[in-house]
């Protein structure tokens, strides 16, 4: 009798926890206002944080052939933004973005943020929000080990192969204009085109983030050593999911104030 009525309770104990919802142990976070936006709710009813990342580049986004898992520095805050959102950093549903495809995958609310070496320029900035920086890159070279170039300066009449949708051909021309030299640009939809078209030599260098260049660098091609136009990383989300823009801002600014941001790039490695 004594063994029923402790199932009896256990069991009305389990059915108010359900009905009160008592199984979730984080509270839904609030925006200044003390309501959830609805942009926020929309994601907090969801119960998970969809981040549109790179998958190949090397400390930022990087998926290892091996285990599938998706790591990086900005892997590492997207799951901040998280915690924020939804009160648990492991809340975050990850998708391959490239140059080409982040832009149209926010749009089409597929990913809510972005966090993928986004350059923040002011054209971008019409279409999206974008989180003050967390990270500052410079546009580089990979060539030919075997080309003998030591810098842009040497490439007059050369080609150089960029990503469409990328800040790269803008920042060459303008070094290129500066230097007096003449160079010419193919344009590929991805970044492992390019290094085919270095390869074969369709293309004389590769141009783009070096820390894209990273992920391409191999025995036969080099790094030059010099950078142009720095490029500022933002978190970017889409125009009018302004809370959720609030919160992606304010987990930049208190990861910089509270040093966490120094942190995760020691972590990964980045200067
Ligand atoms: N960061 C640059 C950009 O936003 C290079 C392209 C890329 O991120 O893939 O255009």
């Amino acid at each position: 009798m004594r063994k029923i009525s402790m199932v009896v309770v256990l069991s009305l104990m389990m059915v108010i926890g359900f009905l009160t919802g008592c199984s979730s142990t984080t509270s839904a976070p609030k925006t200044g206002s003390g309501d959830v936006a609805p942009d926020v709710k929309t994601i907090q009813d969801r119960g998970v944080l969809n981040v549109g990342v790179k998958v190949d580049v090397p400390k930022f986004g990087y998926k290892d052939p091996q285990t599938n898992q998706i790591d990086g520095f900005e892997v590492d805050i997207a799951k901040a933004i998280a915690k924020e959102v939804l009160g648990d950093p492991n809340k975050v549903k990850l998708e391959a973005v490239t140059a080409k495809t982040r832009g149209p995958l926010l749009d089409s609310g597929d990913v809510d943020i972005v966090a993928a070496t986004f350059t923040i320029t002011d054209e971008r900035k019409k279409s999206y929000n974008f989180s003050e920086p967390y990270y500052t890159d410079g546009v580089g070279l990979l060539v030919k080990k075997s080309a003998g170039f030591t810098g842009l300066k040497d490439m007059n009449g050369k080609t150089i192969g960029v990503a469409q949708s990328a800040t790269s051909k803008k920042a060459i021309q303008a070094e290129a204009d500066k230097l007096g030299i003449k160079v010419n640009f193919l344009e590929f939809s991805t970044y492992p085109e390019i290094k085919a078209a270095l390869d074969s030599g369709r293309v004389d260098a590769f141009s783009v983030d070096g820390s894209i260049l990273q992920g391409y660098l191999d025995d036969s091609t080099q790094i030059l050593p010099d950078r142009f136009s720095p490029q500022d990383y933002g978190i970017a989300s889409k125009k009018g999911n302004d809370g959720l823009a609030k919160i992606v801002n304010d987990t930049i600014v208190k990861l910089k104030s509270s040093g966490e941001l120094d942190s995760l790039r020691q972590k990964w490695g980045l200067k």
